[in-house]
């Protein structure tokens, strides 16, 4: 009998992407509503450690601030010591040894169930991120529509890597290849997709059959508390999730260098990430593996507007991949590399565009953009700001609006040379610096002139240019004439080259094999 704990990959419906929320209906904005309400009344509620399926209270704990008003403390989240952090990673290897048998079905409902739950919950989700990182309605809700997305996917595809792999037959010897899970590994997501990032990240390495300690970002730490009490409805064992929040810069190092840790997967800054990398090729005493690092990391993502392209659609094109979450999210537009011949039309209407954009409280659905995640993004930001008005002409924006949050408005600064400062690094705000370029030759030399390689697009109605930038754009998710964010699960696999990470495609068919080994089993018959 097919139950859900064994059922095969072609009893499963195909994947289909959540649709995201446009909460034009008044059903789901009432219900939107109720869930502020009802998350807001559970400000300060307390979140413990979650070691070996036992909760830990510790008295040093992370203040989760709502970045609108810095005054409400969203939650109050546990923080893991050196030796809790230890002791989680002692948990996930005891963890492993059952773990690692339980058939991938079984793994795989657990996580069908997951995203089910978490359908569930979605208005409850949705709220927590408007609040917890200071998302608008519907970025929120494509947040945690893309988490279910992962969920499903990565669950299917670990039906997929369960079935008999394909080798080539020899006569007198029966021969398979299986894949097995790794061991225990280190998750480390960002907090700029707080549900996504964080849900996929775990889901794909415990499917897969892995156990873990997650580290979540200290701006982000209560919806990874809620993920991983879900996990535990959904059915996944006591130590295969461990949960040791705790600050990157206290705890990081010790998570990384453990000997027990078979695996890193990261999300974050390159800063970080290369320490990670550099840190995981340490061989310790008893280490008895080369560690396995997945790092994603930052992105200076370019759209390229060719003198040929539909102008009015650019603009809406960048003022979206710009501004879209206040410019956090690392496929963000931070570089608009525009034909001379079309640069000053370009520029006014992106001014007249830019001037539309509202921003405030995100729990407000008016607001288009909200805050940026806390006072050191917004201290960073500004410094970006002061930098590229020196290195460019301020078209719009350029200030802070309000006392209380952090809100930054729209910034854009055009005549920016390509190796400014504000052209080169990574800003993670909502600040857009414009460059000429002379052609598109030199647009091209321009859009690969930084150590990324994350996301990039060009709008253009001419096919040779669509021809050369497929071959030398150099970034790993191209687009043409549409927005550079808003990658989808399975559809758009999501991974960049260069200092932006190992280019592992989240959401596509290779990302599961990272997280697990193949072993070749050979009988003489
Ligand atoms: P971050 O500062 O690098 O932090 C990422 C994670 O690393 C957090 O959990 C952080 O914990 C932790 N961490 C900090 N120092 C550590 C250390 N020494 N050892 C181990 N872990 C450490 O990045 P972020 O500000 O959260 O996220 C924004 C960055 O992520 C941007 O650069 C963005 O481009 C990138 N990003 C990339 C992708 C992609 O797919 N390529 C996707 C999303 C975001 P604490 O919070 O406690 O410091």
């Amino acid at each position: 009998m097919t139950t859900i704990a064994n059922r095969p990959l072609d009893a499963v419906a195909p994947f289909k992407n959540e649709q995201v929320k446009s909460f034009s209906d008044s059903a789901e904005i009432a219900a939107m509503k109720a869930a502020l309400a009802a998350v807001k009344a559970d400000f300060g509620k307390e979140y413990p450690l979650v070691i070996g399926g036992r909760k830990v209270e510790t008295t040093k704990k992370i203040r989760s601030l709502n970045p609108a008003n810095p005054e409400d403390v969203v939650g109050l989240v546990s923080s893991a010591s050196k030796d809790q952090a230890n002791e989680a990673i002692e948990a996930a290897a005891r963890a492993f040894e059952s773990w690692k048998q339980v058939p991938m079905a079984e793994r795989a409902a657990c996580i069908f169930k997951a995203a089910q739950l978490l359908r569930e919950r979605r208005f409850e989700y949705d709220a927590l991120l408007v609040y917890e990182v200071g998302k608008s309605w519907v970025e929120a809700d494509g947040d945690i529509a893309e988490a279910i997305d992962f969920l499903e996917f990565y669950a299917r595809e670990a039906l997929r890597y369960a079935q008999p792999q394909p080798v080539v037959p020899l006569e007198g010897e029966a021969n398979e290849l299986i894949y097995i899970p790794l061991g225990v590994g280190a998750v480390i997501p960002p907090w700029n997709f707080a549900g996504a990032i964080m849900m996929g990240m775990t889901s794909a390495a415990i499917v897969s059959g892995n156990t873990v300690v997650v580290k979540p970002s200290s701006d982000s730490a209560v919806i990874a508390a809620w993920f991983v009490d879900l996990l535990g409805e959904a059915g996944i064992p006591p130590g295969v999730v461990n949960f040791i929040p705790g600050s990157g810069s206290e705890i990081g190092d010790l998570i990384v260098a453990n000997p027990k840790i078979r695996f890193i997967s990261f999300t974050g800054s390159k800063e970080v990430g290369l320490r990670i990398n550099a840190l995981a090729a340490e061989t310790k005493p008893g280490q008895k593996w080369i560690k396995r690092v997945v790092a994603e990391m930052g992105g200076k993502d370019s759209i390229i507007v060719a003198a040929d392209a539909d102008v009015n659609a650019a603009v809406e094109g960048v003022a979206v991949s710009a501004f879209g979450y206040q410019g956090q999210k690392c496929s963000a537009c931070s570089r608009a590399i525009v034909d001379a011949k079309v640069y000053d039309e370009f520029v006014d209407k992106l001014k007249r565009r830019v001037s539309g954009i509202t921003v405030g409280d995100p729990s407000d659905p008016a607001n288009y953009m909200g805050p940026v995640v806390n006072e050191g993004a917004l201290k960073s930001i500004e410094g970006y700001i002061a930098k590229g008005m020196a290195e460019g002409r301020l078209v719009s924006g350029g200030k802070r609006l309000g006392e209380q949050g952090y809100f930054l408005e729209p910034t854009v600064i055009a005549d920016v040379a390509p190796d400014a400062t504000i052209a080169q690094q990574e800003i993670f705000g909502p600040v857009l610096a414009v460059i000429k370029a002379r052609d598109f030759d030199d647009a091209m030399a321009i859009a690969n002139n930084t150590e990324f390689g994350l996301t990039g697009s060009l709008y253009t109605s001419d096919e040779e240019k669509i021809a050369r930038a497929r071959d030398e754009f150099f970034v790993g998710n191209l687009y043409f004439n549409r927005k550079s964010t808003g990658a989808m699960v399975g559809v758009h696999p999501f991974g960049g080259f260069n200092m932006s990470g190992t280019d592992s495609k989240a959401g596509g068919r290779d990302y599961l094999l990272l997280f697990m080994q193949a072993k070749t089993i050979s009988r003489k018959v």
